[in-house]
């Protein structure tokens, strides 16, 4: 099993630690799986690719090292828009 780390959003934001495939591996060549192609049922027609994962590695294995914080929206204050410059305001100058 070898590690990497990667950035992911899903279940959480953050940098996980991930398996990657067995680069040596018999069965995908380390590509850690193998591209299908599959025809359509009625017409037999190329109708797509199907990834099918190789057993030498776990695609949904990885550990959570550092969630990341969701990207906070900022606030605009009122009178601190810059769009609003150029001395238009809604609030009346008392
Ligand atoms: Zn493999």
């Amino acid at each position: 099993m070898r590690l990497r780390i990667q950035h992911a959003v899903c279940p959480h934001r953050g940098l996980y630690l991930t398996d990657t495939p067995r680069p040596n591996c018999r069965d995908c060549d380390g590509n850690g799986g193998f591209n299908r192609d599959y025809g359509d049922y009625e017409t037999g027609e190329y109708a797509g690719t199907e990834w099918e994962p190789c057993t030498c590695w776990n695609e949904n294995r990885r550990w959570l090292l550092m969630p990341l914080p969701r990207l906070p929206r900022r606030h605009r204050g009122p009178g601190r828009d810059p769009w609003g410059a150029g001395g238009y305001s809604d609030e009346p100058p008392f």
